[in-house]
Protein backbone atom coordinates (compact mmCIF):
# COMPACT_ATOMS: atom_id res chain seq x y z
CA UNK A 1 0.00 0.00 0.00
CA UNK A 2 2.73 2.53 0.10
CA UNK A 3 2.30 3.09 -3.59
CA UNK A 4 -1.58 3.56 -2.84
CA UNK A 5 -2.76 7.08 -4.25
CA UNK A 6 -4.06 7.98 -0.56
CA UNK A 7 -0.50 6.97 1.19
CA UNK A 8 1.06 8.97 -1.26
CA UNK A 9 -1.87 12.29 -0.65
CA UNK A 10 -1.60 11.43 3.59
CA UNK A 11 2.62 11.39 3.50
CA UNK A 12 2.80 14.88 1.21
CA UNK A 13 1.05 16.41 3.81
CA UNK A 14 3.97 15.77 6.02
CA UNK A 15 7.00 15.65 4.29
CA UNK A 16 9.13 16.04 7.62
CA UNK A 17 7.92 12.74 8.99
CA UNK A 18 9.74 10.06 9.33
CA UNK A 19 8.63 6.90 7.80
CA UNK A 20 9.01 4.06 8.42
CA UNK A 21 8.36 0.68 6.65
CA UNK A 22 6.78 -2.78 7.65
CA UNK A 23 4.90 -5.71 6.20
CA UNK A 24 1.93 -5.70 8.35
CA UNK A 25 0.51 -2.90 10.75
CA UNK A 26 0.70 -5.65 13.35
CA UNK A 27 4.23 -6.00 13.73
CA UNK A 28 4.14 -2.12 15.15
CA UNK A 29 0.67 -2.36 16.61
CA UNK A 30 -0.19 -5.85 18.43
CA UNK A 31 2.97 -6.68 20.03
CA UNK A 32 2.36 -6.81 24.04
CA UNK A 33 4.02 -4.68 26.48
CA UNK A 34 3.27 -1.59 25.03
CA UNK A 35 2.62 1.83 26.72
CA UNK A 36 -1.05 3.02 25.74
CA UNK A 37 -0.85 6.42 27.87
CA UNK A 38 2.91 6.99 27.12
CA UNK A 39 1.74 6.67 23.15
CA UNK A 40 -1.29 8.62 23.57
CA UNK A 41 0.79 11.48 24.15
CA UNK A 42 2.34 11.37 20.91
CA UNK A 43 1.23 8.72 18.46
CA UNK A 44 2.07 7.99 15.34
CA UNK A 45 0.26 7.16 12.26
CA UNK A 46 0.40 3.58 10.61
CA UNK A 47 -0.73 4.07 6.68
CA UNK A 48 -2.26 0.23 6.23
CA UNK A 49 -3.99 -2.28 4.17
CA UNK A 50 -6.86 -3.92 5.68
CA UNK A 51 -7.05 -6.73 4.18
CA UNK A 52 -10.27 -8.99 5.73
CA UNK A 53 -13.24 -8.34 8.25
CA UNK A 54 -14.17 -4.88 6.92
CA UNK A 55 -17.41 -4.43 7.15
CA UNK A 56 -18.94 -6.62 10.23
CA UNK A 57 -22.33 -7.56 11.55
CA UNK A 58 -23.15 -4.82 14.79
CA UNK A 59 -23.02 -6.56 18.13
CA UNK A 60 -27.55 -7.49 19.34
CA UNK A 61 -29.37 -4.65 19.98
CA UNK A 62 -26.69 -2.09 18.27
CA UNK A 63 -29.01 0.08 15.62
CA UNK A 64 -31.31 2.40 15.24
CA UNK A 65 -34.34 0.75 14.22
CA UNK A 66 -33.14 -1.22 11.42
CA UNK A 67 -33.11 -5.18 10.73
CA UNK A 68 -29.68 -5.27 9.26
CA UNK A 69 -27.16 -3.36 10.88
CA UNK A 70 -23.06 -3.32 10.14
CA UNK A 71 -20.30 -1.24 11.25
CA UNK A 72 -17.04 -0.51 9.62
CA UNK A 73 -13.86 0.99 10.81
CA UNK A 74 -11.50 3.00 8.69
CA UNK A 75 -9.20 3.74 11.71
CA UNK A 76 -8.41 2.23 14.96
CA UNK A 77 -7.95 4.67 17.59
CA UNK A 78 -9.25 8.54 18.17
CA UNK A 79 -7.53 11.96 18.25
CA UNK A 80 -9.82 12.64 21.47
CA UNK A 81 -9.05 11.01 25.00
CA UNK A 82 -12.11 9.94 26.81
CA UNK A 83 -11.24 7.88 29.73
CA UNK A 84 -14.31 5.78 29.29
CA UNK A 85 -13.56 5.08 26.27
CA UNK A 86 -13.13 1.09 25.36
CA UNK A 87 -10.39 1.70 22.92
CA UNK A 88 -7.86 1.96 25.20
CA UNK A 89 -8.85 -1.80 26.57
CA UNK A 90 -8.94 -3.02 23.20
CA UNK A 91 -5.67 -2.11 21.71
CA UNK A 92 -2.07 -2.58 22.93
CA UNK A 93 -1.20 0.90 21.35
CA UNK A 94 -2.32 4.04 20.64
CA UNK A 95 -0.84 4.81 17.87
CA UNK A 96 -3.31 5.75 14.66
CA UNK A 97 -4.04 3.46 12.09
CA UNK A 98 -5.76 4.40 8.34
CA UNK A 99 -6.51 2.11 6.38
CA UNK A 100 -6.36 3.47 2.95
CA UNK A 101 -8.05 1.26 0.75
CA UNK A 102 -11.29 2.63 1.05
CA UNK A 103 -12.15 0.83 -2.36
CA UNK A 104 -12.16 -2.47 -0.85
CA UNK A 105 -14.71 -1.17 1.90
CA UNK A 106 -16.59 0.18 -0.95
CA UNK A 107 -16.65 -3.69 -2.54
CA UNK A 108 -17.59 -5.18 0.45
CA UNK A 109 -20.53 -2.95 1.16
CA UNK A 110 -22.19 -3.65 -2.28
CA UNK A 111 -21.64 -7.14 -1.65
CA UNK A 112 -23.70 -7.26 1.45
CA UNK A 113 -26.48 -4.79 -0.66
CA UNK A 114 -26.62 -7.23 -3.47
CA UNK A 115 -27.53 -10.21 -0.69
CA UNK A 116 -29.77 -8.17 0.94
CA UNK A 117 -33.20 -8.72 -1.30
CA UNK A 118 -33.90 -4.74 -1.61
CA UNK A 119 -33.78 -4.04 2.17
CA UNK A 120 -32.14 -1.70 3.68
CA UNK A 121 -28.91 -2.32 5.38
CA UNK A 122 -27.44 0.21 7.78
CA UNK A 123 -23.96 1.00 8.15
CA UNK A 124 -22.55 2.88 10.78
CA UNK A 125 -18.89 4.62 11.14
CA UNK A 126 -17.12 5.54 14.43
CA UNK A 127 -17.07 2.07 15.93
CA UNK A 128 -13.23 1.85 16.81
CA UNK A 129 -12.66 5.82 15.96
CA UNK A 130 -14.60 9.22 15.52
CA UNK A 131 -15.59 9.25 12.31
CA UNK A 132 -14.41 13.01 12.03
CA UNK A 133 -12.13 13.61 13.93
CA UNK A 134 -9.33 13.48 11.43
CA UNK A 135 -10.94 14.09 8.34
CA UNK A 136 -8.95 16.97 7.18
CA UNK A 137 -6.48 13.97 6.46
CA UNK A 138 -8.24 11.00 5.88
CA UNK A 139 -11.08 12.29 3.81
CA UNK A 140 -13.23 10.10 5.14
CA UNK A 141 -16.56 11.63 5.08
CA UNK A 142 -15.65 13.36 1.81
CA UNK A 143 -15.00 9.89 -0.26
CA UNK A 144 -17.79 7.60 1.48
CA UNK A 145 -20.54 10.41 1.18
CA UNK A 146 -20.17 10.08 -2.48
CA UNK A 147 -20.26 6.51 -2.23
CA UNK A 148 -23.47 6.20 -0.43
CA UNK A 149 -25.24 8.84 -2.63
CA UNK A 150 -26.37 6.67 -5.33
CA UNK A 151 -27.07 3.86 -2.82
CA UNK A 152 -30.37 4.57 -0.79
CA UNK A 153 -30.54 1.14 0.04
CA UNK A 154 -27.68 1.91 2.09
CA UNK A 155 -28.23 4.19 5.02
CA UNK A 156 -25.23 6.03 6.58
CA UNK A 157 -24.37 6.84 10.12
CA UNK A 158 -21.64 8.85 10.80
CA UNK A 159 -20.87 9.42 14.49
CA UNK A 160 -18.96 11.95 15.87
CA UNK A 161 -18.12 14.11 18.68
CA UNK A 162 -15.86 15.96 16.37
CA UNK A 163 -16.80 19.37 14.49
CA UNK A 164 -14.57 19.00 11.56
CA UNK A 165 -17.95 19.37 9.66
CA UNK A 166 -16.56 20.99 6.22
CA UNK A 167 -16.19 18.34 4.02
CA UNK A 168 -20.19 17.57 4.85
CA UNK A 169 -21.15 21.19 4.01
CA UNK A 170 -18.87 21.17 0.74
CA UNK A 171 -21.59 18.67 -0.32
CA UNK A 172 -25.30 18.10 -0.87
CA UNK A 173 -26.80 16.78 2.04
CA UNK A 174 -27.58 12.61 1.83
CA UNK A 175 -30.70 11.58 2.77
CA UNK A 176 -29.79 8.31 3.10
CA UNK A 177 -26.82 9.63 5.73
CA UNK A 178 -26.81 10.80 9.44
CA UNK A 179 -24.69 12.92 11.25
CA UNK A 180 -24.61 11.50 15.12
CA UNK A 181 -23.56 13.86 17.77
CA UNK A 182 -22.51 11.71 21.32
CA UNK A 183 -22.98 13.92 24.31
CA UNK A 184 -22.46 13.61 27.58
CA UNK A 185 -23.13 16.28 30.16
CA UNK A 186 -20.48 19.05 30.81
CA UNK A 187 -19.35 17.58 34.34
CA UNK A 188 -18.16 14.50 32.27
CA UNK A 189 -16.97 16.54 29.36
CA UNK A 190 -15.29 18.22 31.24
CA UNK A 191 -13.52 15.54 33.23
CA UNK A 192 -13.26 12.67 30.99
CA UNK A 193 -13.11 13.61 27.45
CA UNK A 194 -9.82 15.21 27.16
CA UNK A 195 -9.65 16.97 23.81
CA UNK A 196 -13.14 16.71 22.94
CA UNK A 197 -14.79 19.73 21.42
CA UNK A 198 -16.77 21.09 23.68
CA UNK A 199 -20.72 20.86 23.97
CA UNK A 200 -21.66 24.18 22.64
CA UNK A 201 -18.82 24.13 19.41
CA UNK A 202 -20.67 20.59 19.14
CA UNK A 203 -24.16 22.15 18.72
CA UNK A 204 -23.04 24.60 16.59
CA UNK A 205 -21.96 22.32 14.21
CA UNK A 206 -25.13 20.21 14.02
CA UNK A 207 -27.41 24.09 13.25
CA UNK A 208 -24.82 23.99 10.31
CA UNK A 209 -24.82 20.99 9.21
CA UNK A 210 -28.66 21.32 9.52
CA UNK A 211 -29.28 24.71 7.90
CA UNK A 212 -27.39 22.52 4.75
CA UNK A 213 -29.90 20.13 5.05
CA UNK A 214 -28.54 17.00 6.91
CA UNK A 215 -30.25 14.56 9.04
CA UNK A 216 -28.75 14.80 12.71
CA UNK A 217 -28.89 12.36 15.42
CA UNK A 218 -28.19 12.67 18.87
CA UNK A 219 -26.21 9.87 20.97
CA UNK A 220 -25.80 9.73 24.83
CA UNK A 221 -23.73 7.02 24.79
CA UNK A 222 -22.59 5.94 27.23
CA UNK A 223 -24.85 6.57 29.72
CA UNK A 224 -22.38 7.58 32.66
CA UNK A 225 -23.82 7.52 36.29
CA UNK A 226 -22.03 9.92 38.72
CA UNK A 227 -23.79 11.86 42.08
CA UNK A 228 -26.44 14.08 40.57
CA UNK A 229 -26.30 12.73 37.14
CA UNK A 230 -29.97 13.64 36.84
CA UNK A 231 -29.32 17.37 37.24
CA UNK A 232 -26.48 17.07 34.48
CA UNK A 233 -28.59 15.10 31.83
CA UNK A 234 -31.82 17.87 32.43
CA UNK A 235 -28.85 20.59 32.07
CA UNK A 236 -27.79 19.18 28.77
CA UNK A 237 -30.58 18.15 27.23
CA UNK A 238 -32.37 21.54 28.18
CA UNK A 239 -29.02 23.36 26.91
CA UNK A 240 -29.49 21.66 23.11
CA UNK A 241 -33.14 22.01 22.92
CA UNK A 242 -33.49 25.81 22.46
CA UNK A 243 -30.82 25.91 20.13
CA UNK A 244 -33.05 25.89 17.13
CA UNK A 245 -32.02 22.52 16.11
CA UNK A 246 -35.40 21.31 14.21
CA UNK A 247 -37.45 18.29 15.76
CA UNK A 248 -37.83 16.79 12.38
CA UNK A 249 -34.33 16.72 12.42
CA UNK A 250 -34.04 15.21 16.21
CA UNK A 251 -37.37 12.77 16.03
CA UNK A 252 -37.54 11.01 13.32
CA UNK A 253 -37.61 7.11 15.22
CA UNK A 254 -34.17 5.93 13.26
CA UNK A 255 -32.30 9.07 15.01
CA UNK A 256 -33.36 7.85 18.53
CA UNK A 257 -29.65 6.20 20.49
CA UNK A 258 -30.44 2.98 22.13
CA UNK A 259 -29.45 4.58 25.84
CA UNK A 260 -32.89 6.50 25.04
CA UNK A 261 -34.56 3.71 27.11
CA UNK A 262 -32.89 4.44 30.47
CA UNK A 263 -34.60 7.82 30.27
CA UNK A 264 -37.57 6.70 29.95
CA UNK A 265 -37.54 5.87 33.81
CA UNK A 266 -37.11 9.33 34.53
CA UNK A 267 -38.73 11.57 31.57
CA UNK A 268 -39.25 14.41 34.84
CA UNK A 269 -36.15 15.38 33.65
CA UNK A 270 -37.04 17.36 30.72
CA UNK A 271 -40.10 19.80 30.78
CA UNK A 272 -42.57 19.91 27.85
CA UNK A 273 -43.54 18.14 25.10
CA UNK A 274 -40.48 18.88 23.26
CA UNK A 275 -38.33 17.39 20.75
CA UNK A 276 -35.72 16.42 23.08
CA UNK A 277 -38.48 15.27 25.70
CA UNK A 278 -39.85 13.15 22.40
CA UNK A 279 -36.25 11.45 21.89
CA UNK A 280 -36.22 10.84 26.11
CA UNK A 281 -39.35 9.32 26.38
CA UNK A 282 -38.29 7.03 23.53
CA UNK A 283 -41.10 6.04 20.77
CA UNK A 284 -39.08 2.59 20.43
CA UNK A 285 -37.00 0.48 22.37
CA UNK A 286 -33.84 -0.11 22.15
CA UNK A 287 -31.50 -2.87 24.40
CA UNK A 288 -28.05 -0.93 25.58
CA UNK A 289 -25.15 -1.68 23.87
CA UNK A 290 -23.26 -4.84 25.23
CA UNK A 291 -20.39 -3.20 24.96
CA UNK A 292 -18.98 0.10 24.31
CA UNK A 293 -18.33 1.78 20.72
CA UNK A 294 -16.12 4.69 20.07
CA UNK A 295 -17.37 7.62 20.15
S1 LIG B 1 -15.24 7.66 23.06
FE1 LIG B 1 -15.24 8.27 20.87
S2 LIG B 1 -14.41 10.38 20.84
FE2 LIG B 1 -13.88 9.48 22.84
S3 LIG B 1 -11.80 8.63 22.57
FE3 LIG B 1 -13.28 6.95 22.17
S4 LIG B 1 -13.62 7.01 19.95
FE4 LIG B 1 -12.69 8.96 20.53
Amino acid sequence: MAGHPRTKAICARFPRASQVFCERYGEVFNPKAQDFRLQKQKPALILANKHDRRVLETPAGYGIGGERNYYFSHMLNCLYDCRYCFLQGMYRSAHYVLFVNYEDFYSEIDGILENANGEPCWFFSGYDCDSLALEPFTAFAEQFLPFFAPRPQARFELRTKSTQVRSLLSQEALPNAVVAFSFTPEEIHGTLEHKVPGIQRRIDSMLQLQHAGWSLGLRFDPLIYQPGYREHYRTLLTGIQPTGCHPAALCQPWHLSPSAQLFQEYPEAVPGRTAVCRIIRGERRHDLLPGGAGT
